[in-house]
């Protein structure tokens, strides 16, 4: 009869073990993937929205499954069973499991956002390489790059937190116009200063005129200590703002 049990242990221990071990190798294929791929891409602004949009969920879905892969694992050494055993043992895995997400958690959601933003900003301003000739080209300023956004994108800029960054070759006079979204990116808290504070709704409320400038007020929150903060923006007066906000939506 001992000996029976023993040997159903052992083969707990035995598949527990491999659990393990292909958890570990999957949270770091998912891991290398990711590398891999932010490799393989050429383009400045491809690799920025790739970051942005997936690394953090990436880097947490790979935790879980290691977390995971560590759970199995530190049940892989079953000797003796009895209600009691299983009731501690499943009681301490699952709360030390807990704990360590928990702590990676936070680390994804407040330390290493810092790490991203430095990476997402020299992606971002690093000069682009014109088809044309191979040559670095022009980041054009808020003034100048007007003349290459149309009016869609000028109501998109001035009021959806939406900033297109024009880069132009000065040579053959070839242009590359790349889109970025405000509410998809977090600055820095005035409050606790992690990289949490993010736009959370826009509003209008007054509509730009021929004559009158227009008014918008842009709410803010922090996903960490949530501290609100709005901000006020005016809308440059345009005759066609109606028209260009529903042709932007549409
Ligand atoms: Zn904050």
């Amino acid at each position: 009869m001992a000996e029976q049990y023993a040997q159903q242990y052992e083969s707990w221990n035995e598949l527990a073990k491999n659990i393990a071990y292909g958890a570990w190798a999957i949270g770091v294929l998912i891991v290398l993937g990711h590398i891999i791929r932010l490799a393989t891409m050429n383009d400045a602004k491809a690799k920025y929205d790739f970051i942005n949009r997936s690394e953090i969920k990436t880097l947490w879905a790979a935790s879980i499954i290691l977390i995971l892969g560590c759970c199995f694992f530190a049940n892989s050494n079953v000797e003796e069973l009895s209600a009691l055993w299983i009731f501690v043992r499943v009681f301490t895995t699952v709360s030390m499991g807990m704990i360590v997400a928990l702590i990676v958690q936070n680390l994804l959601k407040f330390y290493y956002p810092f790490y991203i933003e430095k990476r997402l900003k020299v992606l971002r301003y690093k000069p682009r390489i014109s088809p044309k000739t191979g040559k670095p080209m022009k980041l054009l300023s808020e003034d100048e790059e007007d003349a290459y956004l149309d009016e869609g994108m000028q109501a998109e800029e001035n009021v959806f937190s939406v900033d297109y960054d024009v880069w132009k070759d000065l040579e053959t006079g070839y242009v590359k116009i790349e889109k970025y979204a405000g509410h998809l990116h977090a600055i820095q808290c005035p409050e606790c200063n992690y990289q949490t504070f993010k736009i959370v709704k826009e509003e209008i409320i007054k509509h730009p005129s021929p004559t009158e400038e227009g008014e918008l007020m842009k709410h803010y929150q922090c996903g960490y200590c949530g501290y609100k903060a709005k901000k006020h923006v005016t809308l440059k007066m345009s005759q066609k703002f109606e028209e260009t906000t529903t042709t932007a939506t549409a």
